[in-house]
């Protein structure tokens, strides 16, 4: 699909109550939203756009897509960073590592079409990184997890290398984990604001506290996303790949319509006896697909 007649592309850099802000050729302008757009989800952060002067008239096809359901009456659906190619689900190594919220973060970002990569920040702070990047590892199968500091720099190299020119990555994770700090570190000045100064002096500042697509200095880009308190699954597209071990336990489970639990010869259950298999694990994997479930009939309701 191509930019129509007449339009210049863009890409969204940012939306403040449905005013867009887009990256263009020209540099930053302020556009809005064609009412058209605003049927769906309406443009979301990193979407590329058609822009008729101060009009965005088209949203061009997204390439990837991390969603959201944002619990509530309505449990609308939220794109919360459009086309990226990389999904860094970030969490501190100042405590024990959060798992199940690994696991959700990674569901979701397999579910959006693009790759996730596990960022454990504050490395500066931890006895013992090596431990906690295999406890994560364990968990994160087919992920690449690395550990970095914002303070000493500590693996830093390792996520620029994976943000190469027009590359462009979202990093998600529950707020205090060093989202901002990371932002900060990559682009190499204050982009974002982090905790500390939001309780200083939170205002004034060309930083922010919203959604933000950010340009690095090596030409990769990088969607801040601060506040996020909830994940709620859209689908059940990325479950499969994040529990690739336990989907192929369950597969290889000779019986039909097994409820893997006590079944006597049931693989599942088997793997969990045998140490192979975490049981929170198992049971966070039988979560998700049932909450995917009853978010697929919701859908379903509303259509
Ligand atoms: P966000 O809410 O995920 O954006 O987290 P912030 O970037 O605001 O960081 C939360 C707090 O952790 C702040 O006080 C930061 O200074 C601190 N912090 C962030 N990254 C690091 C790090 O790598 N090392 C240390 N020691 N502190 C960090
Ligand atoms: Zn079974």
């Amino acid at each position: 699909a191509g930019i129509p007649a007449g339009c210049a592309p863009g890409r969204v850099a940012r939306v403040d109550r449905g005013r867009l802000t887009v990256l263009t050729a020209d540099g930053e302008v302020r556009a809005h939203p064609a009412a058209a757009l605003l049927e769906d989800t309406g443009p979301a952060v990193g979407d590329w756009v058609a822009l008729r002067g101060e009009l965005a008239v088209a949203v061009l096809p997204r390439r990837t897509a991390f969603t959201r359901v944002v619990a509530g009456r309505t449990s609308a659906e939220q794109v919360v960073a459009a086309n990226a190619d990389l999904v860094l689900v970030v969490d501190a190594l100042t405590t024990a590592p959060r798992l199940r919220r690994v696991e959700r973060y990674l569901a979701v970002a397999w579910g959006s079409g693009a790759t996730p990569v596990v960022v454990l920040t504050k490395a500066d702070l931890c006895d013992d990184v090596p431990a906690a990047v295999l406890a994560v590892q364990e968990d994160a199968v087919g992920v690449d997890v690395l550990p970095v500091s914002s303070v000493t720099g500590e693996g830093l190299d390792a996520v620029r290398a994976l943000l190469g020119p027009g590359r462009t990555a979202a990093m998600v994770g529950p707020s205090g984990v060093g989202k901002s700090s990371l932002a900060n570190a990559l682009a190499g000045t204050e982009v974002a604001a982090t905790r500390g100064i939001r309780d200083a002096d939170g205002r004034g500042r060309h930083t922010t506290t919203a959604r933000e697509l950010h340009l690095l200095p090596g030409g990769g880009l990088l969607v801040d996303t601060p506040g996020m308190r909830e994940l709620g699954l859209v689908d059940d597209a990325g479950i499969d790949t994040a529990y690739a071990d336990v989907t192929e336990l369950a597969a290889a489970c000779r019986f039909r319509d097994c409820a893997h639990r006590t079944e006597p010869g049931c693989a599942v259950a088997a793997a969990i006896d045998e140490g192979r298999l975490d049981p929170a694990r198992y049971t966070a994997w039988r979560k998700l697909q049932a909450e995917a479930h009853r978010q697929a009939l919701r859908s379903d309701a509303r259509a």
